[in-house]
């Protein structure tokens, strides 16, 4: 009998366990191997024949090398060609990397199975750069052709040094010697969700006989993968029920009863039932910790606020930490604004019972910067606002017992994890997105939180009317951008253009400076897939750089505007279409006073038009503001598209979003862009998102490691089993957190522990 962990060095011929053990495989024991899945299968009967080949279709074939050349381009660069058949006709195989080129191990007459789109070169088939699994020669059809035909052969990851026929070999060293296996999953769980076994998985998974074996060895591997997560997160929020903090209860006589009588505007039902529920849970003695999910516009503020002030009420101090300086320094203003008096303790306009709100980022001057941590560290100050950094720069609280968490899709597990560890008596936290989150996202990636959300918007918000512009079909159109914001500010209202970057000129410079502000592939739900991200930079360079901005071409093509960056469409937008127009601009390089005059500026609607880059994207409201055009829109993620698009529609008069692009065609970005302009709902956009994507876009940073936690699991498609799987996790771990009973299942939790498996929203 096998362990799972035995070294595979124990029962493989030397040679097959190094390879195996060294990078990017890696695969040490017994189980790394079991778990190595293979990627898909390919049933050798539904192989084309050579001579039935059609140009232009992907196909797969199995063939033999009989000639296998390497040539000299004109460019001096070298590149390999085979000649392949299977009996039937004659194809070309062409690899342009000689360098890691599978040709290096297709000598003439050996046997690959080649797929890849077919094409034509001088007359002839051919393929560029095919997938290539080169076979053994015991692979073969041996003496029985039918079976051989019929059987699904595992197609692994597989590297120069091992391939797939390579490890299917060692696989099945393995599974021929694999006596019985400790199951991670009770037998009770398999017995009631009808699942094979642990050993049965790996041996349908690893030597099927039909597509069904495959399906049912990958839903037991499914439910392996949710139950490690569902286990994990269950038992952080067990840890969590039993850490002791302070309750903070409801004052009559404090501030929150004031401000509430004095609001300027009635509490949706949304917002006073979430703020009832946070209301009761701040009075345990019991740190909570609480999502609060809503639209944009929703009014998440003031729902923090009132919580804050609660805590404020009870004698402690909450702080509100943003994304951003730029946010920060809004929430500070909107808080200020919001208070009135209540917020002005020990200023001459003081109305009692009062408190005083500090201001901290990295940008204040040293006086006020000390002044404010004087006030935090003193308790002077009930409510500290500022960005993430207040945490990790360690700001002293005299008695921290709320944080508030704004646009938590830039904030993960670890930091709230670090807010955990903080004090004696840990504070309770709010987290806020606007960011919508699917259901069964919210509960693997912010399992460890309760959810609220606030469906409703406040009475008197415009519907916004999203439209594509598509310049690359319909080069006409880019005018109709400028026409319409002239429009809108003819109208007494005003506008924002957004740009991707804030110059095109300095190729790797675009990146915006502040923290923040970066334009990042999202790692949250209605992020983009690598290489299609706003942080990718695929375009084609910027013409800018040739010396032609004072043109409006940009991009390739006549007027083309793709890859225009802030600081050039700004100067030709004053001077040309927008000419007349008061146009500044806002991004993260400006220094921080620059920015707050532009802010500051704009929401005065002294500044018609603010071509600014994604630091407007979280929470920035202008009311007035009614128009905003997305500059290269196919180069962002449909949350951040969704976030921007909430910038407009916060007053009276309907929001206008323009989503301009120069991608031409049916593309992912292209489809993208109309799902954004086919709903303003954003957990309806961020279903249609999230069944575009692969679940590594969702998970994010941590899904390469080693031993991945997540990998057959499909967020959407699965959401019955991850349900199920969080309601046997909880069951279980109420009975039994440490696992005591459940070895196997506590091995592979610290397994995955191990490898951090859930710190999956680091980035974005
Ligand atoms: P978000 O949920 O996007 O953070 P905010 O909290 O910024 O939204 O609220 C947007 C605007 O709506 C703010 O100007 C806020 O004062 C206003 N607001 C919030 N709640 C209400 C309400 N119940 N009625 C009217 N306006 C509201
Ligand atoms: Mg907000």
């Amino acid at each position: 009998m096998i362990e799972l962990d035995t070294p595979l060095r124990h029962l493989l011929p030397a040679k097959d366990a190094k390879r195996l053990g060294e990078r990017p495989l890696e695969l040490v024991t017994v189980a790394d191997l079991l778990e190595h899945l293979p990627r898909r299968y390919h049933r050798r009967g539904e192989l084309t024949n050579l001579a039935d080949l059609v140009e232009g279709e992907a196909s797969t074939v199995h063939a033999r090398v009989v000639r296998n050349e390497s040539r000299t381009a004109r460019t001096g660069r070298r590149y390999a060609v085979l000649t392949v058949t299977d009996g039937t006709a004659q194809m070309t195989v062409t690899y342009f990397n000689p360098a890691r080129s599978p040709a290096r191990r297709l000598s003439t007459g050996s046997v690959a199975v080649f797929s890849g789109k077919v094409d034509r070169f001088n007359q002839r088939l051919q393929m560029v750069n095919p997938e290539t699994h080169p076979l053994e020669d015991d692979d073969g059809p041996g003496d029985d052709p039918d079976r051989w035909a019929r059987a699904l052969v595992p197609i692994y990851p597989a590297t120069e040094q091992v391939n797939s026929p390579a490890i299917g070999r060692c696989v099945r060293v393995l599974l021929d010697g694999l006596g019985e296996v400790a199951d991670p999953l009770p037998a009770d769980l398999r017995a009631r969700y009808r699942l094979v076994d642990l050993r049965k998985a790996y041996e349908l998974v690893h030597q099927p006989e039909s597509k069904g074996d495959v399906e049912r060895a990958h839903r037991r591997l499914k439910w392996d993968e949710a139950m490690t997560l569902q286990v994990i997160l269950a038992r952080r929020r067990h840890e969590i029920s039993a850490m002791a903090t302070i309750a903070r209860r409801p004052r009559q006589d404090g501030i929150l009863p004031a401000f509430d009588s004095q609001l300027p505007f009635a509490l949706t039902d949304g917002q006073r039932e979430v703020g009832a529920t946070i209301q009761a849970e701040l009075a345990q003695p019991v740190p909570m910790h609480r999502l609060l999910q809503g639209e944009v516009g929703s009014g998440k503020t003031v729902v923090a606020l009132r919580a804050m002030l609660t805590v404020v009420d009870a004698g402690g101090q909450a702080a509100l930490l943003a994304p951003t300086e730029t946010l920060a320094v809004q929430h500070y203003r909107g808080v200020r604004a919001l208070l009135g008096g209540f917020g002005r303790a020990g200023e001459l306009d003081e109305t009692p019972p009062a408190t005083r709100v500090a201001l901290v980022t990295g940008s204040l001057g040293a006086r006020a910067k000390r002044e404010a941590l004087a006030a935090a560290a003193d308790g002077g100050a009930g409510l500290v606002i500022g960005t993430h950094a207040l945490l990790h720069e360690g700001v002293a609280f005299r008695d921290l017992g709320l944080v508030v968490v704004d646009e938590q899709h830039r904030f993960g597990v670890e930091q709230r994890d670090a807010l955990r560890a903080r004090a004696t008596d840990p504070p309770h936290v709010l987290v806020m997105t606007a960011t919508p989150i699917p259901r069964t996202v919210a509960m693997t990636v912010f399992g460890d939180l309760e959810v609220s959300t606030l469906t409703q918007l406040p009475a008197g918000r415009s519907p916004i009317a999203t439209f594509v512009v598509n310049a690359a079909e319909h080069p006409s159109w880019r005018d109709r951008i400028w026409g319409r914001i002239r429009d809108e500010v003819a109208a007494g209202h005003q506008a924002y253009v957004v740009c991707p970057r804030i110059s095109s000129v300095v190729a790797g410079q675009d990146d915006d400076a502040d923290e923040g502000d970066r334009l990042e592939p999202e790692a949250g739900p209605g992020g983009s897939a690598p290489g299609r991200g706003p942080g990718s930079r695929t375009g084609p360079p910027a013409a800018a750089a040739a010396g032609r901005v004072e043109e409006p071409g940009f991009g390739d093509g006549a007027g083309s505007l793709a890859g225009v960056g802030v600081e050039e469409l700004l100067p030709w937008l004053a001077e040309g279409p927008l000419a007349g127009l008061r146009v500044a601009a806002l991004h993260g390089r400006l220094p921080a006073d620059v920015k707050d005059a532009v802010m500051t500026r704009f929401a005065a609607g002294e500044v018609d038009v603010l071509v600014a880059t994604t630091v407007i994207e979280v929470g920035v409201d202008v009311p007035n503001a009614t128009v905003i055009a997305i500059m290269d829109a196919d180069r962002f993620g449909v949350s951040q598209l969704h976030q921007l698009r909430g910038r407009v529609g916060r007053g009276k008069a309907a929001g206008v979003c323009l989503l301009h692009t120069e991608v031409d065609g049916d593309t992912p970005a292209t489809q993208r862009l109309a799902n954004v302009a086919a709903t303003t709902d954003g957990a309806e956009l961020a279903r249609l998102d999230l069944g575009q994507r692969r679940e590594g876009d969702v998970l994010g940073a941590s899904q390469s490691g080693r031993s991945r936690t997540v990998r057959l699991l499909e967020l959407l498609k699965d959401e019955r089993l991850i349900l199920d799987a969080r309601e046997e996790a909880g069951r279980l771990v109420a009975t039994d957190p440490d696992l005591a009973s459940h070895p196997a299942l506590a091995r592979r939790v610290a397994l995955a522990l191990d490898d951090r498996p859930v710190e999956y929203l680091e980035k974005g």
